[in-house]
């Protein structure tokens, strides 16, 4: 076994691409986008992210990785196929699933012709029961074979961090396969039995059900972000009795018990997949008539956490304010669900000016946000970017932040970039 496809060649696609070939495989990756794949076989990374930027250009050179929007020969020439494109929010918080019922589809009508045995692993954030009840049953309808014969199916979710996917997908703490049948399963037990990290600890390869596996995933990520809404909770209570949250959150992260990740105070989470993943599990809470109050109240923490920034800048009444990071973490260019566009939308509204800077999302938050990007002024400039403006605020923290000197303005900070306390700087909860 040496080819694997990887069908979706966004964040996820290309950093599973990445690890596999790290760990001795060669990779197809496949996408309906013609100007990713030209990308990505140029050597040219579609999207920021360091560690995975060089490799995609080193790989794609000697060949080990390579793009094609031709998704019958891409199956045709592998073992196994990882689903992994897009599943995003629809209005009422639901997953959309329309890609993943597409390439179920596309995949099932490959397989009619394949003749040996492939695995499909969906390896896209699903609900419970996507896999078993949607796209299984597209599988076999266009392959017009039962599954679990001539193809197994898997569900592997995937668990690596933005801006950290090249170091996470080499070093998981755990791989979960869900299997349909044995059969299906081994597949991906081998695959993954070369990995280093499954070499040095074989406990973390996890065998479960298909359904258990999205589950999960769902529960994995509503946990942290829970994490999160409370340290900001916590925050936002120390910040009224003077006390500084970093202190008490990394005494209580001491507790083995818990972990002194994810503790971190500040605007909120951001990105593709936390704010997605609650919205997706509140919403089936709803469809089943159960209460999720503890999601609920993390959502809510959640929105309401970026307006203390704003709240704090109004002190000072600015007309123009410098908001610095656009993407929702620092090292990417992903700007899905930042929290940042919330701090802009809320300045604007009161009639202020806004300079925004960021090194790396400047395009993709024109693409996203363009009612947004249309009315402020984007700089890449750090330096260009807080000259002549009244206030500051620090949306995300990138490292170039870190040694900048800074001129002698409020600076509200919204994520804790400065180690030691100066009087022009206030934390939103610290
Ligand atoms: P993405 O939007 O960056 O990439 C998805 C890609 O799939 C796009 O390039 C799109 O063109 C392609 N695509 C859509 N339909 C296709 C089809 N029929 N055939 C081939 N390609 C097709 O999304 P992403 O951030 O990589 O996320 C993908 C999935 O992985 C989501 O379910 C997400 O929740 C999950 N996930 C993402 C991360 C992350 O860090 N981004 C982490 C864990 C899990």
């Amino acid at each position: 076994m040496r080819t694997l496809s990887l069908i979706g060649s966004g964040y996820a696609g290309i950093a599973t691409a990445i690890s596999f070939i790290e760990n001795g495989y060669n990779t197809i990756c496949v996408d309906i986008d013609e100007k990713k794949v030209e990308s990505i076989n140029k050597g040219i990374n579609p999207f920021y992210d360091p560690g995975i930027n060089e490799r995609v250009e080193k790989y794609a050179k000697n060949k080990k990785l390579r793009a094609t929007t031709d998704l019958k020969e891409a199956i045709l020439n592998s073992d196994a196929s990882f689903i992994c494109v897009g599943t995003p929010s629809k209005e009422d918080g639901g997953i959309d699933l329309k890609y993943i019922k597409e390439a179920s589809k596309s995949i099932g009508k490959v397989l009619r012709y394949n003749k040996k045995y492939h695995v499909v692993a969906v390896k896209s954030t699903v609900i419970p029961g996507t896999t078993k009840d949607i796209v299984l049953p597209l599988l076999e309808k266009y392959s017009k074979k039962k599954a679990g014969k001539s193809y197994g199916v898997c569900m592997n979710p995937e668990f690596l961090r933005e801006g950290n996917a090249y170091y996470d997908s080499i070093n998981p703490d755990k791989i979960v396969i869900g299997q349909l049948d044995k059969k299906s399963g081994d597949v991906l037990r081998k695959i993954y039995s070369n990995f280093e990290s499954v070499k040095k600890n074989p406990e973390i390869l996890i065998t479960t059900d298909l359904t258990t596996a999205e589950m999960i995933k769902y529960a994995n990520n509503a946990l942290l972000a829970t994490k999160i809404s409370f340290s900001n909770e916590i925050g936002n209570l120390c910040k009224k009795f003077g006390i500084d949250t970093y202190e008490v959150m990394k005494m209580v992260g001491m507790d083995n018990r818990l972990s002194p990740k994810f503790l971190a105070s500040g605007i909120g989470f951001g990105g593709s997949c936390f704010p997605k993943d609650l919205e997706a599990l509140r919403a089936i809470y709803a469809d089943l008539n159960e209460d999720s109050d503890i999601l609920d109240a993390v959502l809510e923490v959640n929105r309401k956490q970026p307006h203390k920034a704003v709240d704090l800048v109004n002190k000072y009444d600015p007309e123009v304010v410098a908001v610095l990071g656009l993407s929702f973490k620092p090292d990417t260019d992903d700007v899905r669900k930042t929290r940042v566009a919330a701090i802009i939308d809320r300045l604007l509204d009161e009639g202020k000016e806004v300079v925004a800077w960021d090194p790396f999302a400047i395009e993709t938050f024109k693409k996203d946000y363009p009612e947004l990007a249309y009315k402020i002024i984007l700089e890449n400039n750090l330096k260009r970017a807080v000259k002549n403006v009244d206030a500051i605020i620090i949306a995300t923290e990138h490292s170039e932040l870190k040694n900048f000197k800074f001129p002698d303005i409020p600076i509200i900070e919204g994520r804790r970039v400065f180690k030691n306390k100066k009087p022009n700087v206030e934390g939103i909860c610290w």
